[in-house]
């Protein structure tokens, strides 16, 4: 794991230890081995794992960051998923899918003296409403995950200011992680210096070490997150990035044969003004359909 952080490529680092070297590593053991007896283990694999990250990103990582790192994508993590907060959850869903079988096949039924054990630890991560008291139907894994994922996402909320509240939200939207699980080839390709900046600003970790005059506008103030490049207009960089999103899409319709044609005028009746970004003829139904594109920074005050 630890020769992750020597590869000198971040992106195909962060990628190998998601997909290859932390939790899938450890499913097969925490659906076996009740949580009790494996919790050490556990969170020494855990520590290795962050550390890890740490050293691919080349930055310590807060409480805070550490939250937003184990969540699923869903709620604007990583994915890099803690296998000690998960194990009790994966060892009752593996015991109770399977328990029905196997008492039929011992013909008896089976009394497990762990299970109670991690019952408790699982009901002690999620609120009242996502409890389980007993393990009449098959649970799966999936959905306990992901109430455990959705009450850390609730108590990383309830720590954070209003901004990083607004970054956690969109860092959840749907696609909005896409890049952080883009293969590093061709156009998805990060350099190391775009995936850290990229990776620091997804998380909150401040990219400059105190408040300056910015050098592009030269009359605000840069903030330690760069917030400020997001939301302020300088040098056409909104517009490049509008117009690199709108291109994107278009070369995607012009891969599917749809006819797309940019800016087209005379869309509305007597006027040549060009409302849409794409227009793409027979959409469907005997529609056109008419897409605009526009770039805004969830942090913006307007
Ligand atoms: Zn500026």
């Amino acid at each position: 794991m630890e020769k992750l952080t020597h590869l000198d490529n971040p992106q195909a680092s962060c990628l190998t230890l998601l997909f290859c070297a932390s939790f899938c590593k450890m499913v097969w053991y925490i659906r076996t081995v009740p949580s009790v007896l494996i919790d050490d283990v556990c969170q020494k694999f855990d520590d290795a794992v962050l550390k890890t990250f740490e050293g691919i990103l080349a930055c310590g990582l807060s409480s805070q960051n550490i939250k937003q790192v184990q969540l699923s994508t869903k709620f604007g993590g990583i994915g890099l998923r803690s296998s000690k907060d998960h194990a009790a959850a994966a060892y009752i869903s593996s015991f109770s899918s399977v328990k029905t079988l196997a008492q039929t096949f011992l013909n008896s039924p089976i009394l497990n003296p762990q299970l109670d054990s991690c019952l408790s630890s699982f009901n002690s991560k999620v609120p009242h409403e996502d409890r389980v008291s007993s393990l009449s139907d098959p649970l799966q894994q999936k959905i306990l995950s992901s109430k455990i994922d959705r009450a850390t996402s609730l108590q990383l909320s309830s720590e954070c200011n209003v901004i990083d509240k607004a970054r956690i939200l969109c860092c959840s939207a749907p696609h909005a992680s896409a890049w952080t699980k883009a293969l590093p080839t061709s156009s998805n390709k990060f350099s190391n210096l775009e995936w850290v900046i990229a990776m620091k600003r997804w998380l909150g970790i401040p990219i400059f070490n105190k408040e300056h005059i910015c050098v592009a506008c030269h009359n605000q103030i840069m903030d330690i997150h760069g917030h400020h490049v997001a939301v302020w207009p300088v040098s056409g960089d909104r517009i490049k990035r509008h117009n690199a999103l709108r291109d994107c899409f278009y070369e995607f319709c012009l891969n599917a044969a749809w006819g797309p044609i940019k800016e087209k005028p005379f869309l509305l009746p007597y006027s040549s003004e060009r409302p849409a970004d794409i227009f793409i003829p027979n959409f469907s139904a005997g529609k056109g359909l008419v897409v605009d594109f526009a770039c805004t920074c969830p942090i913006q005050q307007n």
